[in-house]
């Protein structure tokens, strides 16, 4: 049975717990063991990229110098043989750093310096699973992790290359998430927490029986564990509700891991490697039939509304679908949309081109922008026959200004635009009243 298993930056955080990772891969048998930076090592390799840009040399080697100590104690920790090999990397990855960074070129060398640390933790941990008398063989994601001009991953050939790859049964391959090879034939990444969907999209090419996400909690639970107090795990969710948790801010998954799984009916476990005994989350294909039932509430910050008042909206056809057309044509997702007679209320994320968006929009009518909101998404059995869901959750949250609300659009979520600053109290009264 092929199991493509993932660790997060906290997994493979220090060397006690690539010892953890290294039991858990054994034992279960991976086929592909995907890995993430260090936990803080892409925070900081995004620091120095900004400092490359701007000329501060000494954020930089003060932040290599602060990778160094942290590497240099895991490779101490870890190795017995391998430890100068390792060093070797490692001064090998800082000074591909520091070369990006002398001839820096935005974008290009941005993503160069940003790869560094899946590299790093995939060589190391292979070096360590080698000294165990494993035969591990470390894989180059960029070389068939691999997206078009859209962004896109190339899922065939993605297929093809790493099939082939992972041909030998006695072998345990590793390999690193979340980095790329782009259309140009640059190293890139598939953005920050990208690793989930690097491990689900590996998991379909060779069609494992199972993609697992270990990371350091036990599961999907049902709010948010940094914002609120006494939260449980799930033990089972459907696809659809863990990638809509995810979409609204769940950032135990990166919400494009869920769809190459579903689309391949392969199970998503969500797994703790600081207590492998937990039964974590299974994500899969079965539908849970409890009628009338709350099960999780997730929030996504950094929302801006865009309101359009417009007369030349009433009675007529079309209007819409202007609107859209501008959104569109600047590449920018639309989150929620409400309508009323004269005017449409509707979200982003992504606000890079609003300033054009507002001049195309001021076109059809009056726009107003408001910035610093948070989607509050709560998902479960919401079958619309039911009566008084949505009346529990509105007099849960009676205290709290509601700016827009999206129900009916399906059975499994419904969700509400808040002020951010209102969050924590909104996702701790939800929790305490539904659950
Ligand atoms: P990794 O580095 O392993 O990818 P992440 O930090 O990306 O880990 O995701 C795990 C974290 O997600 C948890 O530590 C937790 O704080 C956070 N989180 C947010 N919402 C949830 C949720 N609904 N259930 C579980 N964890 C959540
Ligand atoms: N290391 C990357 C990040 O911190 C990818 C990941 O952890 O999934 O975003
Ligand atoms: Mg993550």
């Amino acid at each position: 049975m092929s199991k493509v298993l993932k660790f997060g930056g906290t997994s493979v955080g220090s060397a006690e717990n690539m010892k953890k990772v290294a039991q858990i891969v054994l034992q279960e048998k991976a086929t592909i063991t995907v890995l993430s930076a260090m936990s803080g090592t892409t925070d900081a390799l995004v620091k120095i990229s900004a400092s490359a840009k701007s000329g501060d040399k000494a954020q930089i080697e003060e932040l290599l110098t602060m990778l160094s100590d942290k590497y240099t104690t895991c490779i101490d920790g870890l190795l017995e043989n391998s430890v100068s090999e390792a060093k070797a990397k490692m001064n090998g990855a800082f000074e591909t750093i520091r070369n990006a960074s002398a001839n820096y070129q935005d974008y290009k060398s941005e993503r160069v310096i940003i790869s560094q640390g899946e590299l790093l933790t995939s060589a190391i941990f292979t070096m360590y699973l080698k000294e165990q008398g494993v035969n591990a063989i470390l894989l180059n994601a960029p070389d068939f992790v691999v997206t078009n001009e859209d962004g896109k991953v190339d899922t065939c050939g993605l297929k093809e290359k790493l099939v082939q790859l992972v041909s030998d049964k006695n072998a345990t391959y590793v390999t690193q998430g979340f980095i790329c090879t782009n259309y140009k034939g640059d190293i890139d990444n598939l953005g920050r927490g990208g690793s989930d969907y690097s491990a689900a999209l590996m998991g379909a090419a060779i069609e494992a029986k199972e993609v697992q996400i270990w990371t350091d909690i036990d599961g999907m639970h049902n709010n948010d564990p940094r914002f609120v107090e006494n939260t449980h795990p799930i033990r089972h969710m459907s696809f659809d509700e863990a990638a809509e948790l995810a979409y609204f801010g769940a950032k135990i998954i990166h919400p494009a891991t869920i769809a190459p799984c579903k689309e391949h009916g392969i199970p998503v476990l969500l797994k703790n490697t600081m207590d492998p005994a937990a039964p974590g989350t299974t994500i899969s294909n079965r539908e849970d039939n409890e009628a009338n039932s709350f099960h999780a509430v997730a929030a996504k910050d950094g929302i801006t509304v865009i309101r359009i008042h417009s007369a030349r909206m009433l009675m007529a056809y079309g209007f819409l679908r202007k609107v859209f057309e501008i959104f569109e044509e600047h590449k920018t997702p639309i989150d929620m949309i409400t309508t009323s007679e004269v005017s449409v209320s509707l979200t982003v994320d992504n606000p890079e081109h609003l300033d054009k968006i507002e001049k195309e929009l001021c076109e059809l009518g009056n726009i107003e922008i408001e910035r610093d909101n948070s989607i509050v998404c709560i998902v479960g059995h919401l079958d619309h026959k039911d009566v008084g869901l949505a009346a529990k959750v509105l007099d849960s949250i009676k205290d709290i200004p509601i700016k827009m609300i999206s129900y009916g659009a399906s059975h499994r979520s419904l969700a509400m635009l808040i002020n951010t600053k209102d969050k924590q109290h909104t996702l701790q009264s939800l929790n305490d009243k539904l659950f």
